[in-house]
């Protein structure tokens, strides 16, 4: 068994979307769990003392959210989540969005279902040609190096979010 050194890439670290730059007929393509929400454990103890835990979306940075939101739409550009949620799982994402203040019906959501890298699923499934730019936003460092590999450097711009950053095996990719 060989192993592969880590080949270097472009990206820039952030902790807020203020800091993503938006130009002029962008494709920006947005990770959603821990990107722009996280999920919260939540537990009520009533007066027998019995806990209920339950899960709440909470936005990670709903007014830097909002203010690119604005300057997506004044830049004439175009978002699209990409998540590696299982496709089965759309009601329960849309009403995530929805719960952090996010209108799912605005916006396409990709569904890989971890089962193909996120960028060889751009590169199967989404069609970049009409864009000038493609922004990848994810908290995943795996994620952007994938995508790294299969989006032209001279279109693409990658943002690592490390807001809400859980540290998952990193994966490499089959190509
Ligand atoms: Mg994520």
């Amino acid at each position: 068994m060989t192993t592969q050194s880590r080949e270097l890439f472009p990206y820039v670290p952030i902790t807020e979307f203020l800091s993503v730059d938006i130009p002029e007929n962008s494709l920006i393509l947005c990770d959603i769990d821990d990107t722009v929400l996280y999920q919260e454990y939540v537990r009520q103890v009533c007066q027998m003392g019995i806990h209920t835990v339950y899960i709440v979306s909470r936005a990670v940075d709903p007014t830097g959210f909002s203010d690119m939101l604005a300057r997506i739409e004044a830049s004439n550009s175009v978002l699209m989540f990409l998540t590696a949620r299982g496709s089965s799982s759309h009601n329960t994402t849309k009403g995530n969005l929805s719960y952090v203040g996010i209108d799912p019906q605005r916006y396409a959501i990709h569904y890989t279902g971890s089962l193909i890298s996120k960028g060889e699923y751009i590169d199967r499934f989404i069609d970049i040609t009409p864009y000038n730019h493609v922004i990848f936003i994810d908290d995943q460092i795996g994620n952007l190096e994938t995508v790294h590999h299969f989006v032209p450097a001279n279109k693409l711009k990658q943002y690592l979010c490390t807001a809400r950053h859980t540290i998952l095996p990193y994966y490499k990719p089959l190509v």
